[in-house]
């Protein structure tokens, strides 16, 4: 243990519960190879990218040009930063222009960057549960305090609990929506009321609070679901989005800062520049920037993602566990039979389901599935689970 950083020792066991499971998992497997295990545990998309995107990327190397896989502007290249520009200014309602977009290692390299601007010690940054687990060492990095708002039953914020929550100290929020592990959507009211809340703390005191949304999942979301624009709604907003999931490239690692032009934020291109750099990003992978222009658009099927996630819930909801639908992705959080989640998940394993705790989510008595199997696993773990909630 001393071998090791104090403070990297303590972060890295946040977030224990996913790598419990999948450890439980591991061990199972171990004294029986042969074990019928339907893993639900990790959130790995498993659509395969578009076949523009394979395309893409041969038809580029062939045109490769002298110079193209050297260091660039860490922001990214210009002209990929000018066509993300104009998309987004259409999509979100807003001015951005390629001084307002920013290149990013995924999403994650994204939040890493921009909390990096804002956040020193003793700031805090409020989550609302159930939130996406890193996020608590992504804040604790920068010293700051995770402040965790509650959400309703829904999983929607919970408005009288964020006007609570919101001190002197409060620099940022991190928002997620659709989210993970709930899948849920916040409705353009919601989003409205956060902004107001923080709009008229402004005009009271002064304190101007960053609200950062952090959007993997906007772009796979179901019929007839639309995600508001943060951009459009409030003037010191941060759009975080990725094509991770939206064009299954988790592994490629490429993502997006956006925010609208705006004088109060002139110089950011800069400040993030410095951040990625020093945090040794240097720029995002050149070959995946290359490709966005002619991928931007396309997505995986997310037809097959909806399907999976209302037969996964129906099979549940006839053996009696609720789920709140879920508007887009791949994550479904329903209810613990018992609320004991991490007691529920852990006798789950038993029967060859792995899930997650919604305690390593920020809320208790719920678990988290990742739908990312084939349908007829997915029909099989519902339906034992469903069994074996009527054995407890
Ligand atoms: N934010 C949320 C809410 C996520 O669920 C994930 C990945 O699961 C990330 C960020 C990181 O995504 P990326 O692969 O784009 O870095």
């Amino acid at each position: 243990q001393d071998f090791y950083a104090k403070k990297f020792n303590e972060l890295s066991n946040v977030g224990g519960d996913i790598r419990r499971m999948f450890m439980l998992g591991q061990n199972l497997l171990q004294e029986n190879p042969e074990a019928d295990l339907i893993d639900l545990s990790l959130g790995n998309p498993d659509l395969e990218p578009p076949e523009i995107v394979k395309k893409s990327i041969k038809k580029l190397l062939e045109d490769d040009q002298q110079g193209e896989h050297r260091y660039m502007d860490f922001a990214g290249l210009p002209e990929v930063r000018k066509y993300i520009a104009q998309e987004l200014s259409q999509s979100e309602i807003a001015q951005i222009s390629q001084d307002t977009v920013y290149l990013t290692v995924g999403a994650a390299g994204g939040i890493q960057i921009l909390l990096r601007i804002f956040l020193e010690q003793d700031d805090e940054a409020i989550i609302f549960a159930p939130y996406f687990p890193e996020y608590i060492p992504y804040i604790l990095n920068y010293n700051a305090k995770p402040i965790t708002v509650k959400c309703d039953e829904n999983h929607e914020p919970n408005l009288d609990d964020l006007q609570i929550k919101i001190s002197d100290k409060t620099k940022v929020i991190l928002m997620n929506s659709p989210n993970n592990p709930s899948g849920v959507l916040y409705s353009k009211e919601t989003v409205k009321k956060i902004v107001k809340i923080l709009e008229e703390r402004k005009t009271k005191t002064g304190q101007c609070i960053q609200l950062i949304s952090d959007e993997p999942y906007s772009r796979i979301v179901f019929k007839n679901k639309h995600v508001p624009s943060i951009l459009e709604n409030y003037k010191y907003s941060w759009l975080i989005r990725s094509f991770s999931k939206d064009i299954g490239l988790a592994g490629e690692r490429i993502g997006y800062i956006a925010w609208s032009e705006d004088k109060s934020k002139l110089g950011a291109i800069n400040a993030l520049r410095n951040s990625g750099r020093v945090l040794g990003f240097v720029g995002a992978p050149r070959l995946m920037q290359r490709i966005l222009p002619h991928v931007f658009n396309a997505r995986v099927d997310v037809n097959l993602y909806e399907q999976r996630v209302n037969k996964f819930i129906g099979i549940l909801a006839e053996g009696g566990i609720k789920t709140v639908h879920p508007s887009a992705g791949f994550f479904v959080f329903p209810k613990s039979p018992i609320q004991d989640d991490r007691m529920f998940c852990e006798g789950l394993v038993a029967k060859g389901v792995l899930c997650v705790p919604g305690s390593g989510f920020g809320c208790s008595g719920y678990f988290r599935a990742s739908l990312t199997q084939p349908i007829e696993k997915i029909e099989e773990a519902a339906r034992r689970i469903s069994l074996y909630t009527k054995e407890i």
